[in-house]
């Protein structure tokens, strides 16, 4: 389902499958395209990393436009590795749609019933993750690395879209966008151990001489299926982050970056 394309300049991972009658876009953005200097070139999205506000902001019109959904009805979270998903309505549009500050604190995924609003979160080799249920009409979207891996932030909000009447978890779309990729996501001995003893061996992949990797992807995907979703309902952009220079990577800059954004909205 998911579909790779490019319209102006910008790379987009969508859905146009949801588009039309289902009125719901689903949206991954890349780096190129934008206005940012180095090292935040060029579609970066975040206020909160150092970048110039202005290019930023040219930015988020940009994409905003091309979504159909202005960045002032935006609804973004100031994301913090934790396993906190809030549900969202027309008090909190715009909610770090233009800034950083006013953005919803303290949490790792939004889930909203509302039209007109785009709620979204931003990566840089975490996983973003787009859940969506048609017939229900409501949407999530949620920031998975490696310590949301182990805190079960997907499922959090999987959890949270099932508390809307009638949403079920068969009927649930989940779209696994770009990531850093099972190829470079290098953990130590202790997070290795720690995903061992919560998921399973088959979470881990040994490497050469004790190094371990992760395979995030396929950890949220285990995850999903356990909570109720059909495998069959997952898709993944299957890209790894570090790899790909169409993405921005933190590990790829050594910290210093921009951020793409995982978005969703209710037409
Ligand atoms: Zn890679």
């Amino acid at each position: 389902m998911l579909e790779a394309v490019q319209r102006d300049g910008i790379d987009l991972i969508t859905v146009p499958e949801l588009e039309g009658d289902s009125g719901i876009t689903v949206a991954f953005t890349g780096r190129h395209g934008g206005k940012s200097r180095p090292p935040f070139e060029s579609l970066n999205l975040a206020y909160d990393v150092g970048d110039e506000r202005k290019a930023v902001t040219s930015n988020r019109l940009l994409f905003g436009n091309m979504m159909g959904i202005p960045p002032e009805d935006w609804v973004l979270c100031q994301q913090v590795h934790g396993s906190c998903v809030k549900r969202v309505g027309d008090l909190e549009k715009g909610r770090g749609g233009i800034d950083y500050w006013s953005a919803v604190p303290r949490s790792d995924g939004l889930v909203t019933d509302r039209a007109g609003m785009a709620i979204g979160i931003l990566t840089a080799d975490c996983l973003p993750i787009v859940l969506v249920c048609r017939s229900a009409r409501v949407i999530g979207a949620a920031h998975v690395g490696w310590r949301g891996a182990l805190f079960g932030v997907a499922v959090s909000a999987l959890g949270r879209l099932l508390e809307y009447p009638d949403c079920r978890a068969e009927e649930m779309l989940a779209f696994l966008g770009p990531s850093i990729g099972p190829c470079c996501l290098q953990v130590g001995k202790e997070v290795a151990c720690e995903f061992r003893r919560s998921i399973g061996e088959e979470a881990v992949i040994e490497g050469d001489e004790g190094t371990s990797r992760l395979d995030l992807p396929a950890i949220c995907r285990y995850q999903l299926v356990e909570a109720g979703i059909r495998r069959k309902n997952i898709f993944s952009a299957g890209v790894c982050t570090q790899c790909d220079e169409r993405y921005f990577s933190y590990r790829g800059s050594g910290g210093n970056t921009g951020r793409q954004a995982g978005m969703a909205a209710l037409l």
